[in-house]
This record gives structure tokens, C-alpha cells and sequence, in this order.
């Protein structure tokens, strides 16, 4: 018998990121939107020709966005803002959507699920008038099929597009549902014309995120429906990241044909499955968002425990998500110790592939087993141990001092900081980076090059530190940093001084329109060879008598900005990272820094999508924070970052990662989020950001004044710190200059009305 093959998505910037190129130029107003599209037809026929010709059944259409898949279905049922309808032209209005334009503000973006990909929140209102619009879904199709390539269609589903969609009332936005329904309907019944047979694939990740009993109640009738429409079209309803248990129960007795379910990061699926014995099961088992070659004897263990449950010709084997999350192609990549272990896009394609030939055979040819034996071989953790070396100064750490958390109380550490560094009240301070100026930039890349010596390019880093230093005197503010001049990115720089980190060439992804990253990859045993930070950050402190901050990027933000192994769990590889840290720490100390400060920008987004599992992330990023400050002294002060604001959920482990100041994002959003400290009576330092970073707008002293005294009316004066939402490293020089003089000239002003009210 021969098993089928299913691909949920392909990466869309295509291998050298044409895509962002092309996008970035018509943007510019350099090319025309035709080059645009030329672009964008040659990516989709490459990327439906490489799943082709790896053997995969089931390709998708509409995979393909030139920004954001939700975008388009938006525009797909026109739900169009008010604020764009006037915008004639569909492109311009399609791109205002995203980005904004002069007059109208882009609209909102968050991220997809538990990865680093961003899509734009749909805003519904009384006043939309659903209609269809199917020209994009139509066109791809007939695409491929001109090529000779049937694809299944993507489209996403119903539900989980009214649970991502924000309402301008607040109201529960499922009661669009009915409004939505004839439109989807309407074009199921366009579809059915284009063949004799077609399916279409609905993408509801919000299945797995702990669903209300709202959204389950819907699915049995949403799905009936879909499904009666035609029956030329079979309906496959896919969710990804974690298991969808309730909702498999749920679709398990609609008519829908297939349902696809994520195995790896949702092992409950297996449990669940009897619910849907007699449907088509789409089994993600190749790993759709690491870049890790598969271990096809896990994947055929996985293949046969659902086989349990589902008959053979029901299963179609796939990867557990779109390959969005994946670069293109690790065939080109340098190579490295860790080369055979990569598998990208292109190749995880193979694998799905091959894993349906092995599957298909009851009994495994010598071929067979001699290729699984190779893969075994090839596989990370059989690598790894050949790699680890036995005298670790991570280890000698640990067994040096056994700390798993730096000493004294909040009061006791309190009472010496503050005598130690003597600050005044409303101490003013900043995230870290300041402007990334080109000179740094070009500095850097000479230096990377070997254009500039070492020593030339520590002269450009010094020269910047001092007029960084120097500036920040003038304007006065409390509390100086060097202004990270050295790091172009705050993960990738410490992985490249770590070991135990692999950067790729190429392994670029998608993470929001045309902005991609470039994760670091985590491969072996973290340790720290030499201190990472120290030479500049004492150059900096050697230029001021005012206190200079240290700055470090935490454990869990470099974990859940990384690629990481997986041979071992995630949180083992948190905490090495921390005892990396740890050292640094000490050495910082030994140099006279008195301030340090651990950013852990990515500490909310690594939170699981299922709450029984919360409490588990929250032990280990926890635990991995406390180690990663433990060698911190009593009088020595910690710092920690997060550029967010929303607390209400986490804030009993904010509490308990017991960091003397928290800065956190607030100057958009006021007090609201503020609240939350205050109610659960927080006793640690908070400084709320007053300015707001990610806009050029320089907010005059008045206004900073105003946002000062709001915090106030929150916080408690002798606990508060007056700094920007985040790092300056994305404005220039021209705007921080005049926003901190104003920031820091408003937080005198608010000091001596404090004083003078004191006083009288
Ligand atoms: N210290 C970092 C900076 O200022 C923090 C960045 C961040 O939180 N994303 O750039
Ligand atoms: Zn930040």
C-alpha cells in the first residue's frame, strides 16, 4: 500500500529572499508593482516544483502571501477598516493595511501562536459588509494546475480567524460568525467549480490553545455546513503546536474528510484519536518549525501508535506545521560539524516523503534499515556526546559555588543598594542600546570582513562609548550604559562568544511581511570560554564616576530566540546558558560594576499554549533566571527588562524572579497595566517607561511630566524609575538626543515638587 504525503505550507521568501528584495523595492517606489508579481509567480511555481519532485501528494495553494496569510483572508472577505475603503488601488490599500500609510495607521501586529511569525490583527465592526473576494485563491490554483500540479487549497478556517480578530466594541467577536458563514460557504462553491474534485484545507490553530466552550460549541456546526456545501470538495481541518484533543472529539463527528494533527508538540493527539476512527489523519510528525534532520525510527514508532487507532490507508504522513517556520535550504550551507543534522524546508519535504516509503512497507527491506541506521548515526544526540567536552567550566561553576540563587531578601539587598549607590529619587535611567549609527555598522562589517584590524575596531566601539558616556552626563541621567555599540543583536552576540552555538549562512525566517530572522542555532553543551562583556563595559565605567550599568541578555530570551537541540530538554539548555551567565556576572563584579542588568525580552512568549503546562515553563525560566543573577552580590544591583506590558498572568513569577528594578513597556499604553503590580502589592523597583520608543515623535518636558505624574499616582515614589519603554537602538541620534534631555529635565521637575511638597 502506498501512504500519501501532506505538506501543511512552504516557506514563501524564497532562498535567497527574493520576496523581501522585491517588496522592499517596490515599497521604495524603485520598481513596479508587475516586477512584484513576477517575483512572487516564479517563487510559487519554484516551491510547488520542489514538493513535486520530492513525491509529496498534497501541495498546498494559497500558501503564498505577499505579506500575511490573514491579511488576505481579510481582503478575501473584505473586511476591510473603515479607515482604508477609500484607498482605490487593491495593492496600495492591501500594503496600507500593513504597514500604514500617511494617513491611515497600519494595523495592529502580534504574533501567531508560540512562534516568532506576526500576523495582522483583523478589526471587525457592526458596520463591514462581508462579501467575497476569491481572485487570489482562484488564480494560484489554476497556477499550478497549468503545471500540471493539483493543490489542495489553504484557507483560514472560520473559527480561528473570528478568535484571532479584535472587535472595536469588545465584544466576543464569534458573533460574526453568522455574517462569515455565506461567505465561506461562497466560495466553497466557487472552488467546486474549478474540478471534479478538490480539497481545501482549514487551518484552525485556534483549536489548541486551551479552547473556550464558546469555540467548541461551534465547531460541529460550522463544519457540517462547510462540508454539506459541495461534494466535490473534501475539507480537511488542520491545527498545529500542541494537541487539539477537544476539538478532534468535536470533528470527529462532522463529515469533514481529513482532520491534521500536530503529534510532536501535541503527543495527546494519540489519545484522542479513537474519536475520529473513521476520518483521514493528517500526521504532522516531521517537525515543522526546528531545523533538525528526523529520527525516522521515532517517526515510525509515532506512525504506528496512531496506526493503532486509525487504519493504515487513512493516514497521510506530514510535517506538524506550515514550513513558514523553517528556512529553505540547508544543502548550501558551509560546512560545519552539524551540517548532516540540518534539515530545512527543502529538505524536511524529503523526509516526509521517505517516511511514507518506509511506512508503506509492512516489513523493511536491508535497504531500509541500513538507511534508518544511518540516519541514527546522523542524528544530534548521536553526535553530541563526541563533541562535549568532559571538563566543562559550566560544570566547575555549579560545583564551585552550589548556588542556585543570589542571597538576601528584596529589604535586606534594598537597604545596601541604596546606600551603595545613593541615587536620588526617580533615579533616570535607560534600556541599554542607543542609535546603531552607520559608521557602527560599517565598522563592523569591515571588521568582519578583515577590512579593519581588531585594533581599528576597537577604537571605532571606544569612540562611540565615549561619546555615548559623555552625552549621557550632559543631559544628567542617573544611571549610564555603554550603549551596546558592540552587538548588532542582543541573542546573537552572546551566542557568537558562547560555545555550543552554530550560526547558519542562509537559515533566514520569515517573521513578519518582509522582515526576517536568522536564528542562532544551539547544538551542544553551552559554556563560556572568556567573559563577554567585561572589557567594555569597565572602558565605560572607567570614563564616568556615575554608576554604569552592565548589560547581559537573559537565559530564557536566548533560549526562546534560538533554534535549540534537541537531544536534550530545553529546560537543561536554560540553565546552562544561566550558569554562562552567572560567570559573567562575577567577572562584571570583580571589575567594580555595581549594576547589572539580565534582558529578558522573549521571557513572556516562551509560555506554552496549554495552561496545564505553564506552571512547568514557569519552574525552569525561572529557576534558569535565578541561577543565571546568582552569583550576584547583595549590594550589587539587578536589573531586568521586558518590553511588554501585559502582566496580569505572569506577575506572581515577575514576583518571584526577584529582580531589584523591572523595566517594563508602558509609555503607550498608561497605567492600565501598571494596576496589576500595585494590587498584588509588588515591593521590588519598577521603572515604567515614559517614552515611547517606537515612535520618532520627541515628546516635549510637559508631556514627559505628565507621564511621570501619571506613574506616580500608581507607584510608590521612593520605588520608581523614570526610563524610555526600551532600547534607543532603532532611532537616531537626532530624536534620543532631544527625548532625554526632555525625559530627564521632567524628572527633576517631578523630584522637587516631591521635595518642595515635603517640605511644606
Ligand atoms: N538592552 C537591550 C537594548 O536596549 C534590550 C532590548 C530589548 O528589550 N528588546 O537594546
Ligand atoms: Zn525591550
Amino acid at each position: 500500500m502506498t501512504i500519501r504525503t501532506f505538506i501543511n505550507g512552504f516557506p514563501r521568501i524564497g532562498e535567497n529572499r527574493e520576496l523581501k528584495k522585491v517588496l522592499e523595492n517596490y515599497w521604495a517606489r524603485k520598481i513596479p508593482f508587475d516586477e512584484v508579481q513576477n517575483t512572487a509567480q516564479v517563487l510559487r511555481k519554484k516551491h510547488w516544483r520542489v514538493q513535486k519532485d520530492a513525491g509529496i501528494d498534497f501541495i498546498s495553494s494559497n500558501d503564498f502571501s505577499l505579506y500575511d496569510n490573514m491579511l488576505d483572508t481579510m481582503v478575501m472577505l473584505n473586511a476591510i477598516p473603515e479607515r482604508f475603503a477609500g484607498i482605490a488601488d487593491k495593492n496600495e490599500r492591501y500594503f496600507a493595511m500593513a504597514r500604514g500609510n500617511g494617513k491611515a495607521a497600519a494595523m495592529e501586529m502580534t504574533k501567531w501562536f508560540n512562534t516568532n511569525y506576526h500576523f495582522i490583527v483583523p478589526e471587525l465592526s457592526d458596520d463591514l459588509v462581508f462579501h467575497l473576494d476569491p481572485g487570489k485563491i482562484l488564480s494560484e490554483y489554476r497556477e499550478a494546475k497549468d503545471m500540471g500540479i493539483m493543490t489542495k487549497i489553504n484557507i483560514i478556517g472560520p473559527l480561528t480567524f473570528l478568535a484571532l480578530s479584535k472587535t472595536n466594541t469588545r465584544d466576543d467577536p464569534f458573533k460574526y460568525l453568522h455574517k462569515l458563514m455565506p461567505v465561506y460557504k461562497q466560495l466553497l462553491e466557487e472552488i467546486a467549480r474549478l474540478d471534479e474534485s478538490v480539497y481545501v484545507q482549514f487551518d484552525e490553530p485556534a483549536f489548541v490553545k486551551n479552547p473556550s466552550d464558546k469555540l467548541l460549541s461551534l465547531i460541529q456546526e460550522t463544519y457540517g455546513e462547510l462540508a454539506a456545501v459541495s461534494g466535490k470538495i473534501k475539507i480537511v481541518v488542520t491545527s498545529y503546536f500542541e494537541h487539539a484533543a477537544e476539538a478532534l472529539k468535536l470533528l470527529g463527528k462532522t463529515p469533514v474528510w481529513g482532520i491534521g494533527l500536530d503529534f510532536l508538540y501535541g503527543p495527546r493527539n494519540v489519545e484522542a484519536l479513537e474519536y475520529a476512527a473513521s476520518k483521514h489523519i493528517i500526521a504532522g510528525v516531521v517537525d515543522g518549525r526546528n531545523i533538525w534532520r528526523n529520527d525516522l525510527s521515532a517517526s515510525i514508532e509515532l506512525l504506528k501508535r496512531i496506526n493503532k487507532a486509525i487504519p493504515k490507508e487513512q493516514i497521510i504522513v506530514s510535517t506538524t506545521c506550515s514550513l513558514l517556520h523553517s528556512p529553505y535550504s540547508a544543502q548550501k550551507e558551509p560546512e560545519s560539524t552539524i551540517k548532516k543534522n540540518l534539515a530545512f524546508a527543502c529538505e524536511k519535504v524529503k523526509e516526509v516523503s521517505l517516511l511514507a516509503n518506509l511506512f508503506s512497507s509492512d516489513c523493511l527491506s536491508e535497504t531500509d534499515k541500513a538507511l534508518i541506521e544511518e540516519n541514527k548515526r546522523n542524528l544530534l544526540s548521536s553526535l553530541n556526546p563526541a563533541l562535549i567536552k568532559k571538563d566543562k567550566a559550566a560544570e566547575d561553576t555549579e560545583a564551585k559555588s552550589g548556588k542556585k540563587a543570589r542571597s538576601g531578601t528584596y529589604s535586606e539587598r534594598s537597604a545596601l543598594q541604596r546606600e551603595r549607590l545613593n541615587l536620588p529619587l526617580l533615579p533616570t535611567t535607560t534600556i541599554g542600546s542607543f542609535p546603531q549609527t552607520s559608521e557602527l555598522r560599517k565598522a563592523r562589517n569591515d571588521y568582519r570582513k578583515g577590512a579593519i584590524s581588531g585594533d581599528g575596531y576597537e577604537s571605532e566601539i571606544k569612540k562611540y562609548i565615549d561619546n555615548c558616556v559623555a552625552f549621557q552626563e550632559q543631559v544628567g541621567l542617573d544611571v549610564l550604559v555603554h550603549g551596546e555599540p558592540e552587538r548588532n543583536d542582543m541573542v546573537e552576540y552572546f551566542g557568537e562568544l558562547l560555545e555550543g552555538f552554530h550560526f547558519t549562512k542562509n537559515g533566514w525566517v520569515q517573521s513578519y511581511g518582509s522582515r526576517c530572522v536568522k536564528p542562532p542555532v544551539i547544538f551542544s553543551d553551552i559554556s563560556r570560554p572568556e567573559p563577554m562583556t567585561v572589557k567594555w563595559i569597565s572602558y565605560a565605567q572607567s570614563k564616568t564616576k556615575k554608576p554604569m550599568k552592565g548589560m547581559l541578555t537573559g537565559p530564557v530570551t536566548i533560549l526562546n530566540w534560538s533554534f535549540v537541540r534537541n537531544d536534550i530538554p530545553r529546560s537543561e539548555v536554560a540553565l546552562q546558558i544561566a550558569r554562562a551567565l552567572s560567570d559573567e556576572i562575577t567577572d562584571l563584579q570583580k571589575a567594580g560594576i555595581n549594576i547589572i542588568q539580565v534582558d529578558e525580552a522573549a521571557f513572556r512568549e516562551g509560555y506554552p499554549l496549554r495552561k496545564e503546562k505553564t506552571s512547568e515553563y514557569e519552574q525552569w525560566a525561572l529557576e534558569a533566571f535565578k541561577l543565571a543573577v546568582s552569583a550576584a552580590d547583595i549590594s550589587t544591583q539587578i536589573h531586568t527588562h521586558m518590553c511588554y506590558s501585559e502582566f496580569n498572568d505572569i506577575i506572581k513569577t515577575i514576583e518571584a524572579m526577584d529582580a531589584d528594578v523591572i523595566t517594563i513597556e508602558t509609555a503607550r499604553s498608561g497605567n492600565k497595566l501598571l494596576k496589576v503590580f500595585k494590587e498584588t502589592s509588588y515591593q521590588n523597583e519598577i521603572g515604567p517607561g515614559v517614552y515611547d520608543i517606537h515612535s520618532p515623535r520627541i515628546p516635549s518636558t510637559a508631556e514627559f511630566r505628565e507621564q511621570i505624574s501619571a506613574r506616580l499616582e500608581v507607584l510608590d515614589k521612593k520605588n520608581m524609575w523614570v526610563n524610555p519603554d526600551c532600547g534607543l537602538k532603532t532611532r537616531n541620534w537626532e530624536e534620543v538626543k532631544p527625548a532625554l534631555k526632555n525625559m530627564v529635565e521632567a524628572a527633576l521637575a517631578v523630584r522637587e515638587e516631591i521635595s518642595r511638597a515635603a517640605i511644606s
